[in-house]
Parts: C-alpha cells; structure tokens; sequence
C-alpha cells in the first residue's frame, strides 16, 4: 500500500499557474504519466500532465529513454524516487524552474495516445449494482449467479482495438435475434451502449506459475485510467452463451490516457468492507492491509454529447455519477486472482474493473441500466431522448478524487464518438 509523504501534502503550490487552479484535474499532487507526439511522423515520447501542460520526461534529464512499459516495470522504491524528484521540480520555489520550462509544452500542441502498448486485455465485472441490475433483467428472481461473491468474475477481452481518448468508431454489425424470432438478423447493432470503469495498468509482471499474492498484488499495478467498455447489447444477447463476450465489446474500447499512479491515489484508500451476510474472501483473497485500506475513493460520472448538444455549444450533459468504492472486489484481489491459477501479467497488459454503477438507479453506469434495458427512454434537458446511442453521440467519461486534508486530483477525459455503420 502506498503511504504518504511530502508529494500528497495539500498546500504545495507548483510554478506552472495552471497547476493551482483548483479546479485542475492535474495539479503537482497528481503526476500522472502518459504518451504524446507532435505529430504522426514521430515515435511516441514519455510526459506528465502538470496543469494544462505537459512535461517532456526525457527533456527534464530524469529519464534517459521513451519506453513506458521499462518506466512502468521499475520497482515500487524507484517509482516513488522518480515521483518525488518530479515533485521536487515542478513545485514552487523549485531551483529547476528555469531548465524544465524549456521541457514544457502545451497539451493542445500535442496528441496524446495510449500509455502504453496494450499487451493482453481482461475484463472483470467486480461492480455488484450493475450485475444485480443487468442480472434482474434476465433472472428476476435471482439476480447474481452463485459464483459472484466467491470470485471476480471476468474474460479475456480484445487489446488490439483498445483507442485513446477522441477515439470514434463505427457502429458495428452484427447477428441479433429479434423477440419471438428463431432466425437472427443481420445489420447495425441497434442497442449500442457504454460501460463506465476504471482500468488497472500492470506495470511489474510475474512469472508463469507463479501467483502474486494479496501482499504484492497492488506493487504489480502501475496507474488507473478510465475505461469505456463499448458494447452492442443486441450482439451480445445472441452470442454470450456459453462462452462470454465476443464481438459485442470487440470492435472498440476506449482509454483515458493519463495514468494516475497508485503512489498519487494513496490520499484517497478507503476500507474494504464485506457484508457480514456476504461470504467472506477466501484466504488468497483476503489481507489486513486490504480490508484497512483495499478499496479506492474515486468519484465518476459519465456525460453526453448529442449531436444536437454539440451544434447548440453544449459540452453535453451528465448522466450519471458513481464510485469505486462500491465495487465489490479490490484491485489487488483482481490481481491476486488473476494469477492464481499461475498465469503471468506483463508490463502493459491492462484489467477492466467492470461497470462502476452506484447503488440507486439513477447511479447506473450503462444505459441498459439507466432505461431498464432499453424499456424507459431517457429524457435528455434538450428535449431529446435515447434508450441506446445514436450515430453522433459521445459519450465522456469523468473520475476526480476528494478527501480531507488531501489535494483533489483528477483523471482527464475519457471520449470516444459513435459514427454511422460503414458501408457495405
Ligand atoms: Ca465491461
């Protein structure tokens, strides 16, 4: 678990003014790590978000390369070396002032990416409201299947069509089976809908056969971003039986793309609380330092902007608000099971927490949730509706952390745009 020290006190102030707003998602107490490029002609570069700025991490001298999974895979020690030596250049007052203003640029000149290269892709389903919630559509009587508090559940998903933020993709197509009907159709899926998570990025791998315990499992995660897990509910409704999502969530997948790291989130650790009704976590499961402190404080929201909205000057509107730390299992218990079984993560390779829905209905953080399964259309304030996503919409995912005597930090955006089917 990561402890505090003088990078998470509140009052430090940076010399980048941007930094200080406080509204900012990135002031010096955040530092999170992700990958820009001025152009297309060039390779990828390393940089932190301070304010509304980007800093060059090879140009301030403290690395000597641009591989993000080598920076990722440093031990937990040098981590937390090279946080402070950030914190030390970036705050105010700092003697480096003059040198690293040289190595700043602004995040409008450049394209951001992914963080990283995306080695293997896995997605859990730890958020017990979205289950119950999506569970009842199906099973009304009995929501959770009997797996669902002994084990996250999850699936091996697709990388190679994980995007950055400002990815836009085409509706995709599908086989679906229309109510009553016993042949399925085949076109544009007419039940496309978002997913509302956070991604865990490992960045210290194991080796195969080798399980990381509860103990470790948190050194093995390097930062968390926001994901939106896309999904075609009509898609999936035919295909997922017996074996899981397939092309209803692999046709694209999209990132925030800045990685907040664990050393960044340590303010905002909360308990991690089983309901004594509730089975207990096996022991592989299961250590004090998780239930002390296992669970993450991170508010999310999910935003959208219709086509209409975006003509009339409008960001858009929200949708939802939810929390991790409703989840039902930690990232470290992710981790933990994940390799139990003696399979290896590798730097790059990134979890999916499943769906963050809150406990009201109004916290659902799908639209299969927010209109019961596409059975109660949502009002919009511009008079629109949606049951599913319409060609045009972005969806904006949203996360910041808050606590007492802790400086709000925040993730950036995660948006992503639906375009029309393409043409066959
Ligand atoms: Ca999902």
């Amino acid at each position: 678990m990561s402890a505090l020290d003088a990078t998470h006190a509140p009052g430090t102030r940076s010399w980048v003014e941007s930094a200080n707003a406080p509204d900012t998602d990135f002031p010096v107490q955040n530092l999170p790590f992700g990958r820009f490029r001025h152009d297309l002609t060039e390779p990828w570069r390393i940089g932190v978000a301070i304010g509304d700025r980007v800093l060059d991490l090879h140009a301030t001298g403290l690395v000597d390369h641009n591989d993000m999974h080598r920076l990722m895979a440093e031990p937990v020690p040098r981590r937390r070396a090279l946080r402070l030596a950030l914190w030390e250049g970036l705050r105010e007052g700092s003697a480096l002032q003059g040198v690293w203003t040289q190595a700043l640029l602004r995040r409008t000149e450049v394209e951001l990416g992914l963080p990283c290269e995306i080695g293997d892709y896995t997605d859990f389903y730890t958020g017990i409201h979205h289950a119950t919630t999506v569970g009842k559509l199906l099973r009304p009587d009995n929501p959770l299947l009997p797996n669902y508090k002994w084990l996250p559940i999850g699936y091996h998903g697709r990388a190679s069509s994980i995007g950055a933020s400002g990815q836009q993709f085409h509706r995709p197509r599908g086989q679906t089976l229309k109510p009553g009907a016993t042949v399925p159709d085949f076109g544009p899926s007419a039940r496309l809908d978002y997913e509302l998570e956070l991604g865990a990025w490992i960045g210290t791998g194991n080796a195969q056969g080798t399980p990381v315990s509860m103990a470790d499992a948190e050194n093995a995660i390097f930062g968390v971003t926001l994901l939106n897990d896309w999904s075609a509910r009509d898609v999936q409704t035919w295909e997922y039986q017996p074996l899981g999502p397939f092309l209803a969530k692999s046709f694209a997948t999209t990132v925030s793309p800045w990685l907040v790291t664990l050393e960044a989130l340590a303010p905002f650790r909360t308990a991690f609380v089983r309901n004594a009704a509730d089975p207990q976590p096996l022991p592989y499961l299961d250590s004090e330092a998780n239930r002390l402190q296992g669970a993450l404080n991170i508010q999310l929201e999910v935003w959208l902007q219709t086509p209409a909205m975006r003509e009339a000057g409008s960001t858009g509107v929200r949708l939802s608000q939810s929390n991790m730390r409703d989840a039902y299992w930690t990232l470290a218990q992710l981790v933990a099971h994940h390799t139990v079984n003696g399979c290896n993560l590798r730097a790059g390779d990134l979890l999916g927490t499943g769906t963050l829905s809150g406990p009201a209905p109004e916290q659902g953080g799908s639209l299969l949730e927010l209109t019961q399964g596409g059975k109660r259309p949502l009002p919009l304030p511009n008079g629109e509706t949606r049951t599913f996503l319409q060609d045009g919409d972005a969806v904006i995912l949203r996360a910041a952390c808050e606590a007492p005597q802790a400086r709000r930090i925040g993730f950036g955006e995660c948006r992503g745009t639906v375009l029309a089917a393409r043409d066959l």
